[in-house]
């Protein structure tokens, strides 16, 4: 084990002008604890990525870089979103660091336990998941959707941490893994699982934003969702392979009948029932060409093989560590 690891807080940032202060007070609060109880190294960090804000975020994490030697910024050229935001902070702390937790900018992630997850990784551990025991201050609507989320992802057989978002603690070999999975469309919470090695959970539970609001409105909670289910599972595919199938059974089974109808002499009557097929079957083949689309656009997309985010300025205090000084 590490003497002294080296810990960096990395908090992706977007628009968190509202809560900044505040965030960054409790976290240096946090971080000078753990250097004086639990041997983390004096040269430890936090890192805020300022994910292509428009407000003044950068501008709040530029003056207290230059006040404060625990605090790094980086900046990326644009707005890249949460998980890519949240990789460019964990590649770039990775050059420096031995282990890495990541939290939101609102702190709606009990602090707290940030001690458990370094006990946890000076006891060994290489991924310690924070895991909501309780969602009370979710909406019902969040709660209930998530809840559905995880279900379907279940069904689909993916290792996801019901109800860890992404606060956790991960070791330098971990996030080395990790930056080994190339993929575009970033589920973080989907690939860390598939990290391995000797991880475990500290139960917490989630606090209201401390100001400010929700970055992840309705739109995009579904379009992460789903970017969630296609990037990791063909499983939704086949369903339709299946559907397609059993439609085309009923049909025939419906010919049949038709069929020996006619023979029969009663004709068939009314052409509701045919047009009504007629919807179904084409709703049915509309749904699933969108859903082959979703896929194709996707390898479309993991075939261009762009940068996954692009840095605009990197704010970094030069790490002193022992070696240096003897
Ligand atoms: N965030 C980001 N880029 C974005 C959207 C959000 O870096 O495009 C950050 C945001 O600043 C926060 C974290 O991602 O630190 C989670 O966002 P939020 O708290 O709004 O999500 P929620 O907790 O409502 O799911
Ligand atoms: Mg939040």
């Amino acid at each position: 084990m590490i003497n002294q690891p080296i810990l960096t807080i990395v908090v992706p940032c977007y628009n968190e002008e509202e809560v900044f202060q505040a965030t960054y007070k409790q976290l240096r609060e946090v971080m000078l604890h753990l250097i004086t109880e639990c041997h983390i190294h004096p040269e430890s960090k936090i890192l805020f990525v300022d994910d292509g804000s428009k407000d003044s975020t950068w501008q709040l994490i530029e003056t207290v870089y230059k006040q404060d030697d625990l605090i790094n910024g980086l900046k990326l050229s644009r707005n890249f979103g949460h998980q890519r935001a949240l990789l460019a902070g964990l590649e770039k702390a990775n050059t420096y660091s031995d282990c890495i937790i990541s939290i939101d900018a609102d702190l709606q992630d009990d602090i707290d336990v940030i001690k458990e997850f370094v006990l946890k990784y000076l006891e060994g551990y290489d991924i310690v998941y924070g895991v909501r025991e309780s969602r009370k201050t979710d909406s019902f609507f969040k709660r209930t959707t998530a809840i559905g989320f995880y279900r379907i992802m279940e069904k689909l057989g993916l290792p996801l941490i019901y109800n860890h978002a992404d606060y956790r603690l991960l070791s330098k070999r971990a996030v080395e893994t990790l930056l080994q999975f190339k993929e575009v469309n970033l589920f973080l919470r989907g690939i860390v699982p598939l990290v391995g090695f000797k991880s475990t959970k500290v139960f917490y539970d989630r606090k209201e934003r401390l100001a400010g609001e929700s970055k992840y409105p309705f739109k995009k909670m579904i379009s992460f969702a789903f970017d969630g289910l296609t990037s990791f599972s063909v499983k939704p595919i086949r369903f339709i392979t299946i559907l397609g199938f059993l439609s085309a059974v009923v049909s025939v089974i419906a010919g049949i009948y038709v069929f020996i109808e006619k023979l029969l002499s009663h004709p068939v009557s009314g052409w509701a029932s045919i047009m009504i097929s007629l919807w179904f079957i084409g709703g049915l083949l509309l749904m699933s060409i969108g859903l082959i689309g979703e896929y194709i656009g996707k390898i479309y997309e993991e075939v261009k093989q762009r940068p996954r985010y692009i840095i605009d300025q990197s704010l970094l205090h030069e790490i002193h560590t022992q070696q240096d000084l003897e």
